[in-house]
């Protein structure tokens, strides 16, 4: 029995069983690529859905990994290090906003940003404001797994086997102006939304969307909160997709590509949402320990110091354009989407979907679909032309092959026989 089989078949046995794991064992990473035991390379266009935003093996995250795991690893909060407020001063700088709280994941994260819009919504009724107690989230919306953030995430399938979910959540259609300002009242306490939608399809926001989230919020001084957490530091080629935008939010969220591979989460808000906090209310054991904090820090100072923002923008423009020229030949296309290097390609058919993950496997290439029918590219930030042009071949060659035996307009005679491997 192999390596891997063993493996399987003790996971089989041992985990819950959550995941459904492409069957491929792998011991390292270089750059762009990952290593499997056979020493098989594998370009990876998902980077760990969206975390190693410096690819793998970076020197800067290996000596902030060694120089830190020497010095001072856990302290708990309860004492000080030096790492919290010098990442946070990084934060609140890129941010516009004013304080941070850390945690240690995304979900994480989103719980403390919903507890905070709760709490400053009981201050502002403790000063005589009207304001209630709900949330307002988008349709097709991820914001992670835990309670709260589960209640605020659409898809059905998440939620409906733990419920009852928390309650006080209503979903707006995606883009939906109309429908927004119908459900928005005093009783919102915030409005939660992705400004790109990633597990949702890598759906931007409407620019008359978040302005009218924007304007409603501030009408009553419920809070904008907007989830950057994997939309964020940098991915689409500013360091927050809502600057995108010119919109500025009470509260942002950040964690996948935080500290390049390590678990952190944070939640950064304005000075006004941060007075509802006080000592006690919140907290957590791991949270913004020295070991994260000093490698989030080594990630902000590479990204501006190999000007990565501006690589993922204009690499992000040539991968979207071959990308556009796919979609001219193939009509399996149906749009492409995304900024910079946070990019979705939808398809007219949901096992084409499936099929195209697995053939670009085949073809040592890792990408996922999302939304049941939208490929999904979150590479590393450090990715080349040369590696567009390598993927945009393999799914050419991929859509030559397959995508006649999937279309509405089916061509027979070329769809059958050529599948490959
Ligand atoms: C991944 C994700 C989360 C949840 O993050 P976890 O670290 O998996 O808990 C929340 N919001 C968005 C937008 C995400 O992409």
């Amino acid at each position: 029995m192999s390596k891997l089989d063993q493996i399987r078949a003790a996971e089989s046995r041992l985990l819950l069983q959550t995941y459904e794991r492409n069957p491929i064992l792998f011991v390292r990473g270089e750059g762009v690529y990952l290593v499997d035991e056979g020493g098989e390379r594998y370009l990876d266009l998902l980077s760990g859905i969206g975390v190693n935003a410096l690819g793998y093996g970076h020197p800067a995250i290996e000596q902030a990994i060694a120089a830190q795991s020497r010095a001072l690893i856990h302290t708990s909060n309860l004492f000080y290090h030096e790492g919290q407020a010098e990442l946070a001063l990084r934060l609140t700088e890129r941010t516009g906003l004013d304080r941070v709280f850390f945690a240690n994941t995304g979900t994480e994260a989103w719980e403390g940003a919903m507890k905070l819009a709760r709490a400053h919504a009981g201050l502002l009724r403790s000063e005589g404001r009207e304001i209630g107690t709900k949330f307002l989230a988008l349709e097709q919306s991820f914001h992670g797994r835990t309670f709260g953030s589960v209640s605020t995430t659409h898809k059905a399938k998440y939620r409906e086997p733990f419920g009852p979910v928390v309650p006080g959540v209503e979903f707006v259609r995606f883009n939906d102006v109309a429908d927004l300002r119908a459900k928005f009242s005093h009783e919102v306490c915030a409005i939660l939304v992705e400004a790109i939608q990633g597990e949702g399809g890598v759906r931007p926001v409407s620019h008359e969307f978040l302005a009218e989230a924007r304007k409603l919020a501030s009408s009553t001084g419920a809070l904008l909160i907007i989830d950057e957490i994997q939309a964020g530091m940098g991915r689409t080629g500013k360091w927050f997709a809502y600057q995108q935008y010119g919109i500025q939010p009470d509260v942002t969220t950040l964690a996948k590509p935080l500290a390049g591979g390590i678990p952190l989460g944070a939640v950064v808000c304005a000075e006004e949402a941060a007075r509802a906090i006080h000592a006690g209310m919140h907290g957590t054991t791991f949270g913004g320990g020295p070991l994260a904090c000093a490698v989030a820090i080594a990630v902000i100072d590479t990204i501006e110091r190999e000007k990565l923002l501006a690589h993922a923008a204009e690499l992000g423009e040539y991968f979207m354009a071959q990308l556009r020229g796919l979609a001219a030949k193939h009509e399996a296309i149906v749009e492409v989407r995304g900024k910079g290097l946070m990019i979705g390609v939808e398809l007219d058919s949901a096992d084409l979907g499936k099929l195209t993950v697995a053939e670009m496997l085949k073809r040592h290439i890792i990408i996922n679909c999302t939304s049941d029918t939208v490929l999904r590219f979150l590479p590393p930030f450090t990715l080349e032309r040369a590696h567009v042009d390598t993927a945009v071949a393999a799914l050419d060659e991929i859509f030559t092959q397959h995508a006649a035996a999937f279309s509405g307009a089916q061509n027979t005679s070329a769809a059958g026989g050529q599948s490959r491997g």
